[in-house]
């Protein structure tokens, strides 16, 4: 017994990773086979978060789902799964992705009519397709901007893209790209052909027609070289259609009537497609009954009230002009009702798709404030931070002197003296400076007594204004010098200092006691503090000016 395989090819029995489904649905989308390709990518989807980067799987799953959707006319459900992936693809920084999801919402915008959004969106995908430098998206987003600038007249821009897409599928070897661009090309020169017939210019009409044909001929061989079907039957119908344009209306029926139809592998789209081009071309022959027959067979197998519509209106014209203008009249009260549910329908689509697209608009906004209200907050809490360094700063500094505080002292000494000194230093008769200078004077001497401090430690050592008039420093005990000697090198600097700049007849001096620790543990640091306060104090009563050592 046989494997059991489904339409997409995959055994099921076969635990296939998701990155290779979604190569199989991309080949199903790129074939026209939706059905397939959704079966895969919604398999992709289930075994997302078995992967390295589940966002990334989802997206690209997405964007193939209303790639379906879009091959079978589901429109809003088209726009829904194009947004989703969009935004995840956004998320991830999948340029490529998002650039083919928003192709495939373009082209649905274009469909249900929304050009002004479409060629925004395609616009958007172009930029975005460009960037990514992924070029199979270049491509896709290309021809969707072909196909835009072919819907607003833009003919010679939509030439122009068309052949960028084509120069890319050329370089990656995508035959049945190449062929269906053709048959855009031919559809654009068609367009242009119709332009110039009605401006009268018959001639530039022929050369376009012949353009066309020529393309589309080529695009019909080079799609039934891959066998696409769809790609063929297409490229066949606009072949017959531009030859009946050219005058061969008769070579048009005999390549019409050597598509062997068959239900099961074309689609109605395909099927209706061809009877229409044959009924029409049988009208131009005034064969008309044959044309009846053909809009007839048409109007059968029409999915959908929009074909249905206009089977109709081509069956009213056929009878007219058969001279029956009873039935004429029956087919078109049929078109106008059917034209009536369109519109509404139509407008109830594009306002379906509208309020997809207005939600997802509304969910980004939302996405943006959040953003803004955590940006704002974290911008809040840098402040704070900052501002809260700035108070751990100032708990530490002495404002005055600027020097370090007695606070910052105690945490600096937290750990033990290690191999450092300390140095206690007091201002002599300090009160006496207040008293006789006055008390802004005493705050200069202050001030000038901790740049005096800190100019003469060296790297390591650390100025602190303890308190009130009293200083210390930590000094390291380095080879160079002896803690007394830059004890004495202090006082010395002190009391040469030109106090005189400061305050005239202001003489300043201190007295310096220094405690060494004997141990390396914490209370080492209380012991030399002390011992420091100890000799401070026999220096003032030694005569003050002085280091006690
Ligand atoms: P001694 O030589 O014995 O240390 O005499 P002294 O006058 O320096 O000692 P005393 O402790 O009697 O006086 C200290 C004075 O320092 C008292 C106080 O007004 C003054 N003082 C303390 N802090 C400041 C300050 O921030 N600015 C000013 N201008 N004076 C201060
Ligand atoms: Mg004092
Ligand atoms: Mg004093």
């Amino acid at each position: 017994m046989a494997a059991p395989a489904d339409h997409s090819g995959v055994d099921l029995r076969v635990e296939a990773a998701a990155p290779a489904l979604l190569v199989l649905a991309q080949q199903h989308v790129d074939r026209w086979n939706p059905r397939a390709a959704r079966d895969l990518a919604n398999r992709a989807m289930d075994r997302a978060d078995s992967c390295d980067d589940p966002r990334q799987v989802r997206a690209r799953a997405l964007a193939i789902l209303a790639f379906c959707e879009r091959m079978e006319d589901r429109y809003p459900e088209g726009v829904a799964a194009g947004q989703a992936a969009i935004e995840l693809a956004q998320q991830t920084g999948d340029l490529a992705t998002e650039a083919r999801a928003r192709s495939v919402v373009a082209r649905i915008l274009l469909t249900i009519g929304e050009t002004d959004d479409a060629v925004l969106e395609s616009r958007t995908a172009l930029d975005i397709a460009e960037s990514s430098g992924d070029l199979t998206s270049c491509m896709i987003a290309f021809t969707a901007f072909t196909n835009v600038c072919l819907a607003i007249g833009q003919f010679d821009l939509a030439l122009e893209y068309c052949e960028r897409a084509s120069e890319i599928a050329r370089m990656t070897g995508d035959d049945i790209a190449c062929g269906m661009l053709m048959d855009t090309a031919g559809c654009v020169y068609v367009e242009q052909a119709v332009a110039a017939q009605e401006s009268g210019d018959v001639t530039g009409a022929n050369a376009l027609f012949r353009r066309a044909v020529k393309l589309s001929r080529e695009a019909m061989l080079v799609a039934r070289r891959n066998g696409h079907r769809r790609y063929e039957a297409g490229a066949l119908a606009n072949l017959a259609e531009g030859l009946a344009a050219l005058g061969q209306p008769e070579k048009a029926l005999r390549l019409l009537e050597s598509w062997q139809a068959d239900p099961e592998l074309d689609t109605a789209y395909t099927l209706t497609h061809h009877l229409d081009t044959r009924g029409a071309i049988c009208l131009a022959l005034g064969r008309y009954d044959q044309a009846v027959e053909c809009f007839a067979a048409a109007l059968e197998l029409a999915e959908g009230k929009k074909s249905a519509m206009v089977y109709h209106e081509h069956l009213a014209e056929a009878h007219e002009r058969n001279g029956d203008p009873v039935r004429a009249l029956m087919q078109f009260k049929a078109f106008h009702t059917l034209y009536v549910q369109v519109a509404s329908e139509s407008a109830q689509r594009g306002a379906r798709v509208a309020a997809v697209r207005w939600e997802t608009t509304q969910a980004h906004a939302r996405a943006e404030q959040e953003r803004a209200r955590a940006e704002a907050l974290s911008s809040t809490n840098l402040e704070l931070s900052r501002r809260t360094e700035d108070l751990l700063q100032q708990s530490r500094e002495d404002p005055l002197t600027g020097l370090a505080n007695r606070r910052a002292m105690e945490r600096l000494l937290e750990h033990g003296l290690g191999d450092r000194a300390i140095a206690m230093i007091d201002v002599d008769h300090f009160k006496n400076v207040n008293d006789t200078f006055s008390h802004p004077v005493g705050d200069a001497v202050l001030r000038h007594l901790g740049q005096i401090l800190r100019t003469s430690c060296r790297a390591g050592d650390v100025a602190i204004r303890y308190g009130g008039e009293e200083f210390a420093l930590l000094l390291h005990r380095a080879e160079d010098e002896s803690v007394p000697t830059t004890a004495e090198r202090v006082r010395l600097a002190v009391e040469q200092y030109d106090w005189n700049a400061v305050a005239t007849g202001l003489t300043v001096t201190v007295s310096i006691g220094i405690g060494i620790a004997t141990g390396s543990d914490a209370n080492t640091a209380a012991e030399a503090l002390a011992l420091a306060d100890q000799r401070l104090y026999q220096a003032k009563r030694a005569g003050r000016n002085r280091v006690v050592a």
